[in-house]
């Protein structure tokens, strides 16, 4: 079964917006397979979006994400990585889906609410930077 990995960002749960987005992800059928809070140091949040470094947002999005807790989790169903990154929606909320959850909760291209894997390679290295193998459970 597909797994990907899931990020509620720091903008999203100082805004008490986690159970909504918990609910939707269930909602959804996906199955949540591990769940923890954390909060990244600034080195960790790097090395988490080390394919953006270079990009003119890389400095400011590394210090978002590490600017608070966060909630990350493993999602797993058939096609979870394509299914979650359509419920979260376009990374600019002005160009998400109406229903969508940076429609609905994001404050802007940055602060977007939540993450998502983009492909199955890079599920895997993000799932294996947060979780270790007794932290995500079997169904
Ligand atoms: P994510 O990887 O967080 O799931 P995404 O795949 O939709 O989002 P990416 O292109 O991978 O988008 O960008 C990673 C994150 O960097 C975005 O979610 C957003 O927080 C931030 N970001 C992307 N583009 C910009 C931008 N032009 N200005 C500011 N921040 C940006
Ligand atoms: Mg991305």
């Amino acid at each position: 079964m597909e797994q990907t990995l899931a990020i509620v960002k720091p903008d999203a749960v100082a805004r008490r917006l986690t159970g909504q987005i918990l609910a939707a992800i269930e909602e959804r059928g996906l199955r949540i397979a591990a769940m923890k809070m954390i909060h990244l140091s600034r080195t960790q949040a790097e090395g988490f979006y080390a394919v953006h470094r270079g990009r003119p947002f890389f400095d400011s999005l590394t210090a978002f994400m590490s600017s608070g807790p966060a909630v990350a989790l493993v999602l797993e169903g058939e096609g979870a990585i394509a299914r979650w990154r359509e419920l979260m929606g376009a990374t600019d909320p002005a160009k998400a889906a109406a229903g969508t959850l940076r429609r609905r909760f994001a404050t802007d291209i940055e602060k977007n609410a939540v993450h998502g894997s983009d492909a199955p390679e890079t599920a895997a290295f993000e799932i294996a930077y947060l979780f270790n193998r007794l932290e995500i459970q079997g169904g």
